[in-house]
């Protein structure tokens, strides 16, 4: 639900929020003339640069040149938007907000304030229950006997609910809630049985409280304390509140609240999957750490945690990370993979850490330790490389044919991400651990991509609802500049046809593209040897084109049109002929890193001798990587 607020709502906010009063619960400001100092919070410094200006309502560090009114530094130090930072102020002073409201949207805000209220007196109700009852011994002993500390299920406000049909809703209902607005709140399920009667989801359960990014309760976990309890039968170890006016799965992150100032200094956020694996950590003091409450992260998920760090951690435990190569980490990765592309667009940059055999991360924690944790955690790996080795874990790699079966098994992952860019990534990394070529591998993937029946069932999903790409949406990146080349090449570059004929055939990478290229080449050839005008489009004498692939784009250059009028074609040559070149250039330059990580190895156990020679040739190996990136660089400003 969008809210906005009424005009001038901000103003008069900020007149009654005073910068001085908010600002000092959180620096230790000292007058200083008509102004006050302190510490700027922004950055780290020793003599305080960092001013408030109480009669303009402005703050200003002469440090680090942050500077604005109340609100800003709010949102700044809370890590909140606008919005939320208005409501923060609000909530710190005592304003009351006026929205503007439609009459509808009048009773939808009421109703929302109502379910906050269930919810809050739900938490307090269960926390009542955990300390104050008979019924709360069990799950406390359970909680200590993990391990937590009671002021860490204090901290978290853990609860508990009886193991009883209607205590809650008896309880919610006796404060003057109506039946509706408890089912509304997900606390109570109406029954299909006696219609009319409503009766408690959460019975006999560990109830962790769920809060929005500033505080407020949304919702519950709760977790099934005794498995064989009357009420419990057939229900799961973990219920959550379901979709609910102010509860999203997809929405919400567990524990973002209180670890949000901590993931913004860390810079990184560790995912884990329990709400007991974030406790845990926190008890031992690592408090950057969330849980996301679906599998995977959703791009809402994303989204905010993107606004506190760049850096996500998945912190997996080694069952699902089994060497074997579990069903359940695969399809967890699959939903990250999947997204890629929306984390790339994000900048985000998204690690996996998998625990040492038999320990959830509450366990390692608890028992091992922060240092541990955080040792293990360093290294973490990146998420494709990740996933690449868990694919290469199923097969030995050493023989011939378990390196096929390898790559065919990774193409057809490749070939389900949607992203082109990462394709071509994974293609590199793949190339390097199975020590084949590139060119080949995107062979394959191309084979793949025109048999989707082939990668369909990879990750076991449904493709049928997917339309159908387009035969030119399916070419790779790539391979279409080099078609594009082509394309020049049979209907005429103007002035830059010698730029195309220096080039040779190794800027060509696929098998189609290059025999297209060389044929084009002596055809001209031929025509400059005879010394006849060269009519475009190209003809190629039949029968000169062997291979089928190349017979067909060939006669799809000659169909398809030239997009560029002729005053664009220059610029399209160069274009064109500059991304050949750079392609070349990187691949180049990776051959030439590789060369020289080979002669860094070899020079380790050699000989002083050989170790001047080795040294030599490292040395002009790294004179032509400067001048192969020089080019490169180049290749880029002159565009
Ligand atoms: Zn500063």
């Amino acid at each position: 639900m969008s809210r906005s607020l009424k005009d001038g709502e901000v103003d008069e906010l900020k007149s009654h929020a005073d910068i001085y009063g908010i600002v000092s619960g959180y620096v230790n400001l000292k007058k200083s003339g008509k102004n006050y100092s302190g510490l700027c919070p922004f950055h780290k410094e020793k003599t305080p640069s960092f001013s408030v200006d109480p009669t303009k309502q402005l703050y200003h560090c002469f440090g680090c040149g942050e500077g604005g009114d109340v609100i800003s530094f709010v949102e700044k130090m809370e890590n909140l938007d606008f919005l939320e930072a208005v409501e923060f102020i609000a909530g710190k002073v005592g304003y009351k907000l006026k929205y503007n409201m439609t009459g509808s949207s009048r009773e939808a805000g009421k109703a929302r304030k109502r379910l906050f209220e269930i919810n809050d007196l739900a938490k307090k109700y269960f926390q009542f229950i955990l300390y104050n009852s008979k019924a709360g011994k069990a799950p406390i002993d359970y909680l200590k006997n993990r391990g937590f500390t009671l002021e860490t299920i204090k901290s978290f406000e853990v609860g508990y609910c009886m193991d009883l049909w209607d205590n809650f809703t008896g309880f919610i209902k006796k404060r003057g809630y109506k039946d509706r607005e408890v089912i509304d709140s997900g606390l109570a399920i109406e029954s299909t049985k006696k219609p009319g009667t409503i009766y408690d989801r959460f019975r006999g359960r560990i109830m962790f409280p769920i809060e929005d990014i500033v505080g407020k309760p949304i919702g519950f976990g709760g977790r099934i304390l005794n498995e064989k309890s009357n009420t419990a039968r057939q229900s799961a170890k973990y219920v959550n509140t379901p979709e609910t006016r102010l509860f999203s799965k997809s929405k919400n992150i567990y524990n973002i609240n209180q670890a949000k100032n901590s993931i913004v200094n860390l810079d990184q956020v560790f995912i884990v999957e329990g709400y007991t694996d974030v406790m845990a950590l926190h008890q031992a003091g690592v408090k950057n750490a969330v849980a996301s409450l679906g599998t995977a992260l959703t791009s809402d998920q994303v989204k905010i945690l993107g606004r506190f760090t760049k850096n996500i951690i998945l912190v997996f435990d080694s069952d699902q990370a089994g060497m074997n190569a579990s069903l359940k980490v695969i399809e967890r990765l699959r939903e990250y993979n999947e997204r890629l592309d929306l984390y790339f667009d994000s900048n985000l940059n998204i690690k996996v850490a998998v625990l040492e055999k038999g320990y959830d991360p509450a366990e390692f924690i608890l028992k091992r330790g922060k240092e541990s944790f955080l040792a293990r955690v360093k290294k973490a790996q990146n998420i494709i490389d990740f996933t690449i080795d868990i694919i290469l874990g199923k097969y030995d790699i050493n023989d011939l044919s378990g390196k096929l079966k390898a790559s065919d098994d990774l193409i057809r992952f490749i070939s389900t991400l949607s992203s082109s860019i990462i394709q071509e990534e994974c293609i590199k990394k793949i190339a390097g651990k199975l020590d084949l070529k590139e060119n080949l591998l995107f062979e394959e993937l191309q084979k793949k991509k025109e048999d989707p029946a082939d990668s369909k069932d990879y990750w076991n999903k449904d493709d049928a609802g997917k339309e159908k790409s387009t035969d030119n949406e399916k070419i790779l990146p790539l391979k279409k500049v080099e078609i594009e080349a082509l394309k020049l090449m049979v209907n005429g570059p103007g002035p830059r046809l010698d730029d195309f004929l220096e080039l040779g055939p190794s800027f060509f990478r696929f098998d189609d593209t290059r025999e297209l290229y060389k044929a084009l080449r002596s055809e001209i050839g031929e025509a400059g040897k005879n010394n006849k005008k060269i009519n475009f489009p190209i003809k190629i004498t039949s029968g000169a084109l062997e291979n089928t692939e190349t017979k067909k784009l060939y006669n799809y250059i000659l169909f398809s049109e030239l997009y560029y009028g002729r005053d664009d074609i220059d610029r399209a040559c160069k274009e064109i002929l500059n991304n050949l070149k750079k392609v070349h250039l990187s691949d180049e330059i990776d051959y030439v890193r590789k060369k020289m990580l080979e002669y860094e190895g070899a020079k380790r156990d050699s000989s002083d001798k050989d170790k001047d020679k080795l040294d030599r040739k490292y040395d002009s190996l790294y004179q032509r990587l400067i001048k192969l990136e020089r080019e490169k660089l180049d290749l880029g400003y002159n565009k």
